[in-house]
């Protein structure tokens, strides 16, 4: 299992959630429920929805990325 922080996650500094997932699309469904849930990230759900395919892509592969470079707890 692996733990992710949301900031890590670039959901800012002002948010401490944690996630926990066995793999990287586990973690990362819970991490999509929690910005869309959450009224801290307002912010980011309105600069989610602007982004294009290739903004999208690139954050996919930082996050598998970050994923990668994560140790297993
Ligand atoms: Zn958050």
């Amino acid at each position: 299992m692996k733990k992710l922080s949301c900031s890590a996650m670039g959901g800012g500094d002002k948010c401490q959630e944690i996630f926990e997932g066995e793999t990287a699309e586990e973690l990362l469904e819970k991490a999509t429920k929690h910005v869309m849930e959450a009224p801290i990230h307002e912010d980011l759900r309105q600069e989610m929805a602007s982004q294009d395919e290739a903004g999208k892509a690139k954050w996919m592969e930082s996050y598998n990325k970050l994923w990668e470079e994560t140790l297993e707890v």
